[in-house]
């Protein structure tokens, strides 16, 4: 009898290395700030599609700790005094 070795099966294991962080950080600012998805989406698009499963407070804090150059770029409120005379 051989039996297939499961080991190297798919899941991850519950403690993520900093490299993998880095990605996980990379994933959510890509779908949060480029794609424009909402947290909630895209935690699901996270756990859907990358097999990366993120609570929305962790990703909350990804969005808030780290920049990418989309959220750095973002303009803040444009000025408005130009509209009255
Ligand atoms: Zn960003």
């Amino acid at each position: 009898m051989n039996s297939k070795p499961g080991k190297d099966g798919k899941w991850y294991p519950a403690t993520r290395k900093p490299a993998d962080l880095d990605r996980i950080r990379g994933l959510v600012h890509s779908l949060h700030c480029k794609e424009g998805l909402s947290r909630r989406k895209t935690q699901k698009r996270l756990l859907f599609r990358h097999g990366i499963r993120r609570s929305i407070g962790a990703i909350s804090q990804d969005l808030s700790r780290y920049e990418c150059p989309e959220c750095a770029v973002r303009p803040a409120e444009p000025p408005r005094a130009f509209a009255w005379r």
